[in-house]
């Protein structure tokens, strides 16, 4: 998508500190960390959000699995996978996404406090 910032930063076109990076997903730095450790995780193939992925099941097994794959990677390069970390995903407008572009937070390298459940 032509206006979509992290499919621009997907295809190089826009550049970011990238960790991990393959033909389906791009993992890089958040530019306004909430954590020491504070990951991007976006499938490189534009959905709006996730209720757009589950409209698709067998797409959504597919990318979800490149996630799982992803995180294994980024937890690993950052040494988080030591001491624990927390992944998020906002959808839409109540769940206060701001990139209308499906991805994933990573956060970790700090006792996290803020929990909502
Ligand atoms: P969300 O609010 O869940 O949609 O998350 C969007 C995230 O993207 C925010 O944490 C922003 O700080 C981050 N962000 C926005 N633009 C960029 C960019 N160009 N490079 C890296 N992170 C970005
Ligand atoms: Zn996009």
């Amino acid at each position: 998508m032509v206006d979509c910032v992290f499919c621009r930063i997907a295809s190089h076109e826009l550049g970011s500190k990238i960790v991990y990076e393959d033909d389906s997903i791009i993992c890089f730095h958040d530019i306004n960390p909430s954590a020491p450790v504070h990951i991007l995780i976006v499938p490189k193939h534009h959905y709006t959000d996730i209720m757009e992925l589950s409209s698709d099941k067998q797409a959504a097994a597919e990318v979800l699995g490149t996630v799982m794959h992803a995180i294994e990677k980024v937890t690993e390069i950052t040494g988080v996978d030591k001491k624990g970390f927390r992944i998020i995903n906002n959808c839409g407008f109540n769940g206060g996404q701001t990139i209308p572009h499906l991805h994933f937070h990573l956060l970790g390298g700090m006792k996290l406090r803020e929990k909502l459940i």
